[in-house]
């Protein structure tokens, strides 16, 4: 088996992989290149962007923009594989956004022709052997993989962590599901945040409670497809007596997780409690507006509220007409809102006014728990992508284990005896 980083060796976003045996090619994740990463231009893979596709397939890890945004670019031709509510997420999502940007018009179409497994059943394409596992992570149903072919396997995190609510059987998972590999192609987001992930996902969601306790009236700002943070804010709120609402598009996302059947959706976590979101209504008269009437204010004067936001101008207009005094509060990564960065946004920056409670914790693991990670599966060596320093990355682990550092574009040949066939540099 013989693997390919096309992108992605040397930059956080835009990855993408590729497996080949005996000319079948499995690609993993297409997505877009991040803001502020090192831009290559288009990418030109032979049987994935052009030529012979009839021995070629794309796997999604999950569904956020840099790993599965550029899927519209490639031939009509090409099978994609993604998890079922990651398909149904993202095309509420690119629904809400078509009439704003074409290219989710686009996918729009193209999901209603995307194939979908399910966690933990294997699937075959040619001599490959496929198992998807689901893993925590900011997007929801994301996945890693286990491919093997001609007896040689290695593992494909996608993005994940351990310190989320769904991390606790994931070593169990790992061990019915994927047992030992070969290689782990391995994710590296935070090799330069050490500080990113120190709280767990279950201690923000008490600090959130106890704020909305505390704080009358409260507006957060997260991604609208962070469903674990969502949900966390929801209950959060719940406990603390505080309505909550959301718009219709956000009220839209909740309800595919709560009605979909994945394994996950069994925990109350991804339930409605006593009281289901309220979503908020639209202006009979004009749609860029919210209604606000008198006694919805009066009510929310009484009661105090946790409105989830975005940095919009009906968002806009809606807190200029309600009444408190507003908390803010910033749950996703805070880069967003640091003036002269590439991934700097005006907008969200200027809704929040300097003024605002910074609470979140990273989607991505930390390089503590990656070691436990790899002591379980016991890998021959380590391929870092989705990194914007490798040469870390091999620095912290190379003490015990094998850490192969490619450059974008470049492939070895992957063995089941130790080592590799290598065409490149090894640190
Ligand atoms: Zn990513
Ligand atoms: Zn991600």
């Amino acid at each position: 088996m013989k693997i390919t980083i096309h992108r992605g060796t040397d930059q956080i976003g835009g990855c993408v992989t590729e497996y080949e045996h005996e000319g079948w090619r499995l690609f993993v994740d297409y997505g877009e290149e991040l803001p502020g990463s090192p831009k290559t231009g288009e990418l030109q893979v032979d049987g994935l962007t052009h030529g012979d596709l009839s021995k070629s397939a794309l796997l999604i890890t999950h569904y956020h923009g840099d790993h599965i945004g550029s899927i519209t670019k490639l031939p009509e031709a090409l099978p994609i594989y993604m998890g079922e509510v990651a398909r149904e997420i993202q095309l509420v999502l690119s629904n809400h956004l078509k009439t704003v940007f074409p290219a989710h018009k686009e996918m729009v179409k193209l999901l209603q022709k995307v194939h979908t497994f399910k966690a933990g059943i294997d699937f075959t394409f040619g001599p490959f052997n496929i198992i998807p596992v689901t893993v925590d992570h900011s997007a929801f149903d994301a996945y890693a993989f286990r491919i093997e072919a001609s007896g040689v396997s290695a593992y494909h995190t996608g993005d994940f962590r351990l310190h989320g609510f769904r991390s606790s059987n994931f070593f169990k998972m790992l061990e019915q599901y994927v047992g030992k590999v070969d290689y782990v192609v391995c994710e590296a987001t935070n090799i330069l945040r050490p500080n990113a992930t120190s709280k767990k996902e279950s201690a923000l969601q008490r600090e959130l409670e106890s704020l909305f306790k505390e704080k009358k009236s409260t507006v957060v700002y997260l991604s609208s497809t962070n469903i674990d943070r969502l949900f966390s804010l929801y209950h959060a709120a719940l406990k603390a007596g505080r309505p909550f609402y959301v718009d219709k598009y956000q009220k839209d996302i909740m309800d595919v997780v709560v009605n979909s059947k994945s394994m996950w959706t069994k925990s109350s976590l991804y339930r409605y409690g006593k009281y289901e979101p309220e979503t908020l209504m639209y202006h009979q008269f004009d749609k860029n507006r919210f209604f606000v009437s008198d006694s919805f204010k009066e009510f929310l004067d009484k009661k105090g509220y946790v409105i989830i936001a975005r940095s919009n101008e009906r968002f806009e207009d809606l807190l200029e007409q309600i009444p408190g005094e507003k908390q803010k509060v910033l749950s996703m990564w805070n880069g967003y809102v640091k003036e002269g960065t590439e991934a700097y946004n005006e907008n969200l920056a200027n809704s929040l006014n300097d003024e605002y409670d910074y609470m979140h914790t990273s989607g991505h693991i930390d390089m503590k728990d990656l070691r436990e990670f790899f002591h379980q599966l016991q890998p021959k060596a380590i391929i870092p992508i989705h990194t914007d320093s490798p040469d870390e990355f091999a620095k912290e682990f190379s003490d015990e284990w094998q850490v192969i550092r490619l450059y974008d574009g470049q492939s070895i040949t992957l063995t089941s005896i130790y080592g590799v066939d290598l065409c490149g540099t090894k640190i």
